[in-house]
């Protein structure tokens, strides 16, 4: 029996399974050295490990290049620092066990490092996960972390945090299957930014075999295990198939030239470099948390104006929609969300964390507008997390304080959808970000993988809203331009549906541009709209999803 879960990236390729190791638990608070170990041999079997991840982080340097192998590099050099084994075979003498040692002697060493701050500070995540890979080794398990490998495999896990994707060289890895993960979560993110078919919320996948070969179909959401004739005849297939979606031309349009433009999601200065090179028409949403990730101190304000330049310069003359630190849930930033939030998606996160940590969202629009001085750039803002008119009157306010002069907000708390005839009173745009309007709409985490199917954005409760956000910016009075930011643009049926709502642009990973770009151009302005009236008269997120992609043949022709 294949395991079935969602497909959230399109593609269908056969491989061998590298299983992603459980994470490495911390060994019990003064857990003592066990009675037939003597501290000389915990002392010797310490640096042997130490010695041992030493060498497996400068095997892996040498594979790897660029920002990856600086990385690698440093932190193969940290794994027999002096400071951090003195302070362990402290521990051990005193008569901890090594693996509680090594904990302990990271665990100071890393304050150490925070309390020089900077440069130093940031190499407190190297540490931690230096620590891990000790201890794992003492313990005789797999190392933490994407696992390595001499030839392309597909990666199995429960799911993928932040921290693992960014080590996660597409090169190796030829396609990913969680079992957990949502639609929308950031798994799905990353794979549909990689390009790499992928599955979630697939049961029971975390079970397969390390070494299985195995067969995964991103659209269908299917893995099939040991695959005969019929897997690898479609593999070959689709490897033909792939290869025929047409490079992007650059004008997102409609079969009879209704314009749409097609923008980029960026994480920063390099994403927006590809972004371009890809064709995107400009950048629809700068996650600016993404150049912050893993900081445990706010960026300073020229830090900030080097990493936004870095992207306005990617786009000159083109429109660069830059959102501002959207911290909490899934992108805990430590400077600004409290990490034991019972309900963090419910939480002090996005816009809400300037009730709680004034300052920072004043200081990164003075960034953002500095940033954008000297820039040719069309550079908008827009907040996350907006619920009300009075928060969006008030960014309005502080955006206008910076000279930043074209503010909007992300509508993806429904009551923004439901009140942006109001809002949008007090702001110039508003993009939808159908990831989170999903979540909260279906009241459904969207990184679980269980509740796969409430988050689609294909659910008509969704695609309603979506119409009414429209409804309300071209309401008496105003006429505003609404986009979509969610992944729900990368899905190139589900793009025509959004068109045909009234969306005026779509801004998705560019690796989804083509695809996009080749279904609306396969559509009148007329039919998208008739596709979305189908998608909303449906009685269930399936059912509009196959009613839509039943009438639009050139899906099947291109394999999406
Ligand atoms: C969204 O919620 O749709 C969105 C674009 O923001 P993020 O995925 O970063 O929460
Ligand atoms: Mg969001």
């Amino acid at each position: 029996m294949p395991f079935t879960g969602v497909g959230v990236s399109p593609g269908r390729v056969l491989g061998t399974v590298r299983q992603m190791p459980a994470p490495v638990s911390e060994p019990p608070a003064g857990e003592r050295l066990a009675a037939s170990t003597s501290a000389d041999d915990a002392v010797a079997a310490l640096r042997a490990a130490s010695k041992a991840v030493q060498a497996e982080l400068k095997s892996r340097a040498e594979r790897a290049h660029g920002d990856a192998k600086a990385v690698l590099e440093a932190t193969a050099q940290m794994a027999t620092d002096s400071m951090l084994i003195k302070s362990a075979v402290k521990h051990i003498n005193a008569g901890l066990s090594a693996e509680r040692a090594i904990w302990e002697a990271s665990a100071s060493v890393a304050e150490m490092l925070l309390n020089l701050g900077g440069y130093m500070a940031e190499r407190a995540t190297d540490l931690f996960d230096v620590r891990s890979r000790i201890v794992a080794e003492l313990r005789g398990v797999a190392a933490p972390g994407i696992p390595a490998s001499a030839t392309p495999f597909i990666l199995v896990a429960e799911d993928l945090a932040p921290a693992d994707t960014a080590t996660l060289d597409p090169a190796q890895v030829i396609a990913l299957v969680t079992s957990g993960g949502g639609p929308q979560s950031h798994t799905a993110i990353i794979a549909r930014a990689l390009g790499l078919p992928a599955v979630v919320a697939a049961v029971g996948a975390d079970g397969i075999a390390d070494g299985a070969e195995v067969y995964v179909d991103g659209t269908a959401g299917t893995v099939v295990v040991d695959p005969g004739a019929e897997e690898v005849a479609a593999a070959d297939a689709w490897a033909t198939t792939a290869s025929r979606l047409v490079d992007f031309d650059g004008n997102g349009r409609t079969a009879d030239g209704h314009l749409v433009p097609l923008l980029a999601n960026v994480g920063g200065a390099k994403d927006a470099v590809k972004a371009a090179a890809a064709g995107a028409q400009g950048v629809g949403l700068l996650r600016t948390e993404f150049c912050f990730l893993g900081r445990d101190s706010e960026p300073s304000i020229t830090e900030q104006v080097e990493a936004y330049r870095g992207v306005f310069d990617a786009f000159p003359d083109k429109k660069v929609v830059v959102r501002t630190l959207d911290a909490g849930a899934d992108k805990p930033l430590p400077f600004l969300t409290d990490a034991t939030e019972p309900n963090p998606a419910l939480g002090v996160r996005g816009y809400r964390t300037d009730w709680t940590t004034p300052g920072v969202l004043e200081r990164q629009l003075a960034a953002i507008a500095t940033a954008a001085e000297g820039s040719t750039c069309q550079v908008w803002v827009m907040a996350p997390m907006i619920a009300t008119v009075e928060e969006a009157a008030h960014f309005a306010s502080m955006c206008a304080a910076a000279g930043l002069t074209t503010p909007g907000v992300m509508v993806e708390v429904p009551s923004a959808a439901l009140r942006s005839e109001f809002i949008l009173g007090h702001v110039e745009f508003a993009s939808l970000g159908t990831n989170d309007l999903t979540q909260y709409t279906m009241a459904a985490d969207r990184q679980l993988g269980p509740l796969a199917a409430l988050n689609s954005p294909w659910q008509p409760a969704v695609l309603q809203l979506i119409g009414m956000t429209v409804a309300g910016a071209v309401a008496e009075g105003h006429d505003k331009p609404v986009g979509v930011c969610g992944e729900a643009a990368a899905d190139p049926a589900l793009a025509v549906v959004l068109t045909g709502l009234g969306v005026s642009t779509l801004s998705m990973t560019p690796r989804a541009l083509a695809a996009v770009a080749a279904v609306l151009a396969s559509v009148t302005l007329d039919q998208a709209k008739h596709l979305a009236q189908l998608a909303l008269a449906a009685p269930s997120a399936a059912a509009a999803k196959e009613r839509v992609r039943s009438e639009l043949p050139i899906l099947a022709e291109l394999g999406l």
